[in-house]
């Protein structure tokens, strides 16, 4: 068993850990990120990244890099089936892409630091350390143990750093998504428009990345057999086609010649809006980010994005009120005098007082969205229609009141 003392952990290499590791280091703050799989995640096909996203990747420094990588999306053609209404929306004056999540990822990691990302690395224990209780002594799964001044849990929605906040459990929604890629090798033809239609209790869209390569996704009732389907993509597809056969054939054609590789189901999660109102996100110099923090349904294709805007938000607040000499070697250390255990006091309450204000400058952004993807997942996968009326109503009155949440701009970093 090796113990190592380390200024700031950050747990999950996910698109919130890689983003955060980034804004610190573009903050000349030092950070390593503990990821358990063994290479970078990339798996979940595209990413839809919305204006306010893209101001976050311009803060990160890698907008530049990305943008080449997926073309412009200039109008969203919206279907609803049983009414068959049919709403259009430009994009002339803000920005939307859909990226590979691989592009993002890899774009992301190859900015920071050598030596920043340690893979195979998985957090199973985390306490107090017994000499400066608001940091953390975490334990691996190799019986490796890294003391840590500062601790970020980006690791998803089943946090050990949300555990260890006692953050109220995620929830489920009777939905599940399905997505993939399809590529068309002579061109796709369907320019940069974006197709969404809903259906009673399902939703599917598709969405360009570049000329050839297309984004697919449904929103579905979950089934007894998905655990089995799952890992059967061609089941997966052929399971998915029978649920949108009878949607208007432009979004089951691109589903039938889907590359099987790139299929992947995955059960939807929340964050209650309610339990997010009274959570605090903090105990000593420990914070969660990303799904960690806010995990919502992809309705409105936000989570990604959102997380990116934790990132920027956290690298500058850990700026502004730091964070000089958390470059100190101290921590490594078992026995610290008392004029040494006086300044790593006052150290810890400058970052405690950091990550309070990233929390409440984020709490309400991300109630926000969390409220309107719970009401949007209510109204796709309720049967009841009384619950469906009130949850339509409560989604127009939140998306007037709160109105367009990708004009939202998460500051310099
Ligand atoms: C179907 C679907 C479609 C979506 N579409 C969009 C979209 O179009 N636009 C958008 O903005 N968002 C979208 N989202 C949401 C977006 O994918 C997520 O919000 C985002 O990926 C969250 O990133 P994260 O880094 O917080 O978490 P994750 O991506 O889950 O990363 C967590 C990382 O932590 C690691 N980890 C976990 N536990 C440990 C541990 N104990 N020790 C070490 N490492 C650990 C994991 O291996 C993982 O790499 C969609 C989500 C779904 C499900």
């Amino acid at each position: 068993m090796s113990e190592e003392g380390k200024q700031i952990v950050i747990v999950g290499g996910g698109i919130c850990g890689l983003a955060t590791a980034l804004a610190l280091h573009r903050k000349g703050i030092r950070s390593i990120v503990i990821e358990k799989a063994a290479s970078l995640r990339t798996e979940g096909a595209g990413i839809g990244i919305q204006s306010n996203g893209w101001r976050a990747l311009d803060q990160l420094g890698v907008a530049h890099l990305l943008r080449p990588k997926a073309i412009p999306i200039l109008l969203t053609r919206d279907l609803v089936l049983n009414n068959s209404t049919h709403q259009e929306e430009s994009f002339k004056n803000s920005e939307f892409r859909c990226l590979r999540r691989s592009d993002l990822i890899e774009i992301m990691a190859e900015n920071l630091p050598a030596e920043t990302i340690r893979f195979g690395c998985e957090i199973m224990k985390i306490e107090s350390d017994p000499i400066i209780t608001s940091h953390t002594i975490l334990h691996l799964k190799d019986g490796t143990v890294i003391k840590a001044k500062v601790l970020i849990g980006c690791d998803g929605v089943h946090s050990v750093v949300g555990d260890w906040l006692e953050l109220k459990p995620t929830k489920r929604f009777n939905l599940c998504g399905v997505v993939g890629f399809t590529n068309y090798p002579n061109g796709h033809g369907f320019g940069n428009e974006f197709v969404r239609i809903r259906g009673d209790n399902m939703m599917t869209g598709r969405l360009p990345i570049d000329e050839k390569l297309v984004y697919w996704f449904v929103a579905r009732p979950r089934t007894p057999q998905d655990t089995m389907v799952s890992k059967e993509p061609k089941l997966l597809r052929d399971s998915t086609m029978e649920l949108i056969k009878d949607f208007p054939a432009e979004i089951p054609e691109v589903i039938q010649n889907c590359d099987l590789d790139s299929i992947l189901l995955f059960s939807l999660r929340h964050r209650a809006p309610w339990d997010m109102i009274l959570e605090s996100f903090r105990k000593g110099t420990v914070t969660v980010a990303g799904d960690a923090m806010h995990v919502m349904g992809p309705f409105v294709g936000q989570g990604g994005s959102a997380a990116l805007e934790d990132a920027v938000v956290l690298g500058r607040c850990f700026a502004q009120e730091m964070v000089a000499g958390l470059e100190s070697e101290r921590s490594k250390k078992n026995n610290l005098d008392w004029k040494e255990q006086k300044e790593e006091m006052e150290m810890s309450k400058r970052i405690e007082k950091a990550i309070d204000r990233y929390v409440k400058e984020r709490k309400m952004r991300i109630l926000r969205l969390s409220t309107q993807t719970y009401l949007i997942g209510t109204l796709l996968q309720t049967t009841s229609p009384i619950i469906k009326l009130v949850s339509f109503i409560l989604v127009l009155i939140v998306f007037i009141t709160f109105s367009n949440h990708t004009s939202y701009d998460c500051g310099r970093l």
